[in-house]
């Protein structure tokens, strides 16, 4: 690294340093102001700045990739502004020390249970929902009354600014701060002892995560992806599954970290279902895909060339198109609902993450081995079933392990407040979202009071009736 560099890199790390201290200091002054009644209003101050912004937060988001007016509604202001009122409604409960019944070694005391911040927050957030992953649980943060830098994404740079200013007018920097830039702002930020780390990001990104946490013991919720598999059973209502996969998968342009990634369908309906797809492509992009208004564009031209790449190599190796993206011809950033089929394993569009408007279809005649397949990868973080007897769907959901589950639908569970949303093994761990989020920024902290324990029954001299005390405690516990 030349001189400037190393400057550059040094002035980084002196302002994320800076931001962080000021918000220590500021967790230490807020300590016992920061109650029901300042954090309700701090959601409340995010969720009006979000109103305000919606025309500039649409505008940011065409500009970093084109995503369509009518899905930065759907996908990126209303889940937040559900967020935070679920969050405002639930939090005084949430808030509320909880009391716990006594065992038998601590009768005559009361126990509680109560919720404390974890402290100051590390948010660290990805592209492809770069508003929502961004604030989403900064909105968690603060319900558990913690202080938060949040690091939006550089690659939609725009939407980055705009989350930069709408935190400006909101909160103080010392309660909420937004650093932005790439993986040096996020290095220099994670060599300070955060309390905790919220990452949502690629598992490769996810492993140094965990390790720069490691450094300072700092807790983390790690929000990553993989390949979410769709799995349609021979009872399968083919319109129904033909609509909610061309929904997950092509929505953002299927840049989702539970987009459906490849379909296991049953061999019987294979042709029926491919056609069922082809039409609802037909039905809600139009005959020419890459000039809809509604098809949002892949976010960098390296991204795009990625997922060509993909795709010709697949074709190269024996898959066959079956609508969509012609490698040859297609350019730029966008990139048309494509399927394909024939796939085999060691094609690398079967090893990673497809993360892009491709869709291969693979059939299969034993749920047994969809089930197999299933277990031998990384457990998704996302697992659709399309069936109507319910029987099959429960023996694929009991057989298999994922982050969670939708049957006869895609990406809904993400909406749903009241469920926990994250993955398992490779795709994540820690829970997000409403309680289970507030949860993830607090510090559960047991407190025990003592009234009338007999304990001290059986302290030291340990004779005559201590002993048979003891004894007689140790019998009844069989
Ligand atoms: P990414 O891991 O490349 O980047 C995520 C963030 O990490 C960005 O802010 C980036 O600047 C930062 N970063 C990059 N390199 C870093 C480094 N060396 N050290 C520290 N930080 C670094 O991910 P992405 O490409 O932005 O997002 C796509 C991935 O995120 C996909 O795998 C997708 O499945 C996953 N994802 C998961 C969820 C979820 O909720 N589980 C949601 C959205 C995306």
């Amino acid at each position: 690294m030349d001189g400037a560099g190393v400057a550059g890199k040094a002035a980084v790390q002196d302002t994320v340093a800076a931001a962080f201290a000021a918000q220590r200091a500021g967790a230490e002054a807020r300590r016992a102001s920061f109650d029901l009644a300042a954090r309700r209003a701090a959601l409340a101050r995010l969720r009006d700045a979000v109103i305000a912004f919606q025309p500039r937060i649409i505008q940011a988001l065409a500009q970093d990739f084109a995503k369509p007016k009518a899905e930065v509604i759907l996908t990126e202001i209303l889940p937040l502004l559900q967020e935070i009122r679920h969050a405002r409604r639930n939090l005084r409960r949430w808030m509320r020390p909880r009391r716990v019944a006594p065992t038998l070694a601590t009768f005559g005391t009361r126990a509680l249970i109560r919720p404390e911040p974890r402290g100051t927050c590390l948010i660290i957030a990805p592209w492809n929902y770069p508003f929502q992953l961004a604030l989403g649980p900064l909105v968690s943060a603060l319900a558990a009354g913690n202080s938060a830098i949040v690091k939006p994404s550089e690659l939609t740079p725009a939407t980055s600014a705009l989350i930069a200013e709408l935190v400006r007018d909101c909160f103080p920097p010392d309660l909420v701060h937004v650093v932005e830039g790439g993986k040096d702002v996020a290095e220099a930020a994670l060599a300070l002892p955060f309390d905790h780390i919220f990452f949502t990001g690629s598992a490769e990104v996810g492993r140094l995560v965990m390790a720069a946490a490691a450094r300072h013991l700092a807790s983390v919720t790690l929000e990553l992806g993989g390949k979410s598999p769709v799995v349609i059973g021979p009872g399968a209502d083919l319109a129904r599954a033909a609509r909610w996969v061309a929904w997950g998968k092509f929505a953002n342009a299927g840049q989702t970290c539970i987009a459906p990634d490849h379909v296991l369908v049953h061999d019987s309906i294979r042709p029926a279902f491919v056609a069922a797809l082809r039409a609802e492509i037909a039905r809600a992009y139009g005959a020419d895909p890459l000039a809809s208004p509604d098809l949002a564009a892949i976010v960098t031209d390296r991204h795009a060339a990625r997922l060509r790449d993909l795709l010709a190599g697949a074709l190269a190796g024996g898959a066959r198109l079956l609508t969509g993206g012609d490698p040859a011809a297609a350019q730029g950033r966008r990139l048309a609902p494509t399927l394909i089929e024939a796939v085999t394993p060691e094609m690398a569009i079967e090893q990673q993450e497809i993360f892009g408007p491709i869709l291969p279809i693979i059939g299969f005649s034993d749920p047994g081995a969809v089930i197999a397949r299933i277990n031998a990868g990384p457990k998704p973080l996302a697992l659709y079933i399309f069936d109507r007897d319910r029987g099959f769907a429960r023996r694929i959901i009991t057989e298999t392990s994922s982050g969670a589950v939708g049957v006869n639908l895609t990406m809904l569970h993400y909406s749903h407040a009241g469920l926990p949303f994250g993955g398992i093994g490779m795709s994540g761990q820690g829970p997000a979202h409403g309680h289970w989020g507030f949860r993830a920024f607090s510090h559960e902290k047991p407190v025990l009071e003592n009234r009338f324990s007999a304990l001290p029954w059986l302290f030291p001299p340990y004779r005559g009736h201590r002993a048979a005390l003891i004894a007689a405690a140790r019998r009844l516990l069989g």
